[in-house]
């Protein structure tokens, strides 16, 4: 086992990250910004390393600051949490050759997944549902392509290669806007990512996004740990999840998961990983592969009782999966809010000093937060200040106790979006749930 691991990240994710090394007798090393001093898990670390100044190319994102923090220290491996150098195949292989563990699969499945054709291409061989398109990169056969987007049948929608963060996608309504937004689309692509490669799927109207959940050791098992729904999003974002998703049948659950625990035996995935699919009229559809932890991962965990950070941890270091499928039952429902720092109406952040923080309690409450009273919410980075999870034997229990929890949280000096949560917990149509994607959007008048 290690004796000491880096945590190359910071807020909740960093907390959380030391919270499973303890409990594992691990020693912790936070790597942090000149902004990030005050972090709470930079205190309660044993050892900790400024790495740069505040924008995060200079600190979270400089790879050798880094690798030189991992080798002061002595630390074993690096956790990179989510975002960041989390799904950076370079930077899996530069911690890998300077002799640490990198706690996340093989930097050749980053790269496989982090392009979204191989990603794609690899998922088909394993028999996972796709959406129908190009299976491949678009050629510059215009007729071609044109005869490609008729058969399909439009909408159509372009995407990057190399996109994410919902950047670099362009939705085609009709042929006649189809050659001039693909060229669009590879133009931006190549600013935006180095990679002008893009790719035509099948438009999904009002889909759902229902996500698998997934854990693989290096030793050829994987299982699934149930799905998550999140289609609660503003731009892409995702603002409340919950598992399991409202609506999918047993046997469903158990289709599809078994075809991403076979999809990652077929391509020999290592560590924690999430499948991402857009649902549809019975139907399901990948779109990509996450290959780090997610932020919505708690509540995976609080309806299967597995620690999925302590269990990355547990694989990164060579041991063999300590459950297997039939250890794995649900437990109730789990429904995940993000805190932000921002108005809840502009949705503008909204950093600053917190000037007094009382967390929420009560039965099946959770919070993931690095908030304290006194701590100041630096402006360089995602305004994202915690997570409020709540559980309970049934859905309309977890919504009960996430409206008692978000009323009994005081968070002052700052603004946050608890009202928005507020408003989607009380809301009919969330309540009967299986709203899709567009849903919180058109609610807010934002579409
Ligand atoms: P990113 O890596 O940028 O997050 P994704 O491929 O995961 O990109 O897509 C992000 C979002 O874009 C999806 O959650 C969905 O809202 C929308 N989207 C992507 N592909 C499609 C599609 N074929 N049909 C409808 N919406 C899509």
């Amino acid at each position: 086992m290690f004796e000491k691991i880096l945590i190359a990240n910071r807020g909740e994710i960093a907390l959380r990250i030391l919270r499973a090394c303890r409990e594992l007798g691990i020693k912790t090393v936070a790597a942090h910004s000149e902004a990030d001093r005050e972090l709470k898990h930079v205190f309660l670390a044993d050892e900790s390393v400024c790495i740069g100044p505040p924008p995060s190319t200079d600190s979270y994102l400089h790879v050798p600051a880094i690798i030189s923090a991992a080798e002061i220290t002595d630390a074993m491996a690096i956790h990179p949490g989510y975002g960041f150098l989390s799904e950076n195949a370079d930077f899996a292989e530069r911690v890998e050759s300077s002799g640490f563990k990198f706690i996340g699969p093989r930097p050749e499945t980053i790269r496989l997944m982090g392009d979204k054709v191989s990603a794609i291409k690899s998922m088909q061989t394993a028999g996972v549902p796709c959406v129908p398109g190009s299976n491949g990169p678009l050629t510059n056969n215009k007729r071609q392509t044109l005869e490609l987007a008729r058969k399909i049948g439009y909408p159509v929608i372009i995407k990057a290669s190399g996109g994410g963060g919902g950047r670099g996608m362009r939705v085609v309504h009709a042929e006649a806007a189809l050659l001039s937004a693909i060229s669009l689309t590879q133009t931006e692509a190549q600013n935006a990512f180095g990679n002008n490669m893009v790719y035509m799927e099948k438009y999904l109207e009002n889909p759902r996004h229902i996500e698998f959940q997934v854990l693989a050791d290096e030793h050829g098992s994987a299982i699934y740990l149930g799905e998550r729904d999140c289609s609660m999003q503003r731009r892409h974002q995702k603002v409340v999840e919950e598992a399991p998703a409202p609506g999918i049948s047993q046997t469903q659950r158990t289709r599809l998961g078994e075809l991403c625990a076979e999809a990652c035996r077929t391509i020999g995935y290592r560590g924690a990983g999430t499948f991402e699919f857009l649902y549809e009229n019975g139907e399901f559809y990948f779109i990509e592969m996450n290959t780090r932890v997610q932020v919505e991962h708690p509540i995976t965990e609080m309806i299967t009782g597995v620690d999925i950070v302590k269990e990355q941890i547990l694989i990164a270091a060579g041991e063999p999966l300590r459950y297997k499928q039939a250890d794995i039952t649900l437990q109730g429902h789990a429904i995940e809010c993000r805190i932000n720092a921002e108005d809840s109406k502009t949705f503008m952040p909204n950093p600053g000093r917190i000037k007094q923080f009382h967390m929420p309690g009560g039965p099946g409450i959770r919070v993931d937060s690095h908030l304290y009273n006194g701590y100041l919410v630096p402006p360089y980075y995602d305004s994202m200040i915690g997570k409020l999870i709540a559980h309970g034997e049934n859905r309309s229990v977890a919504i009960a106790r996430m409206a008692n929890a978000l009323r009994e949280t005081i968070i002052e000096g700052i603004k946050t979006n608890i009202p928005l949560h507020q408003n989607i917990m009380a809301d009919a149509n969330f309540q009967a749930g299986g709203a899709n994607i567009h849903y919180l959007e058109q609610k807010l008048g934002l579409k």
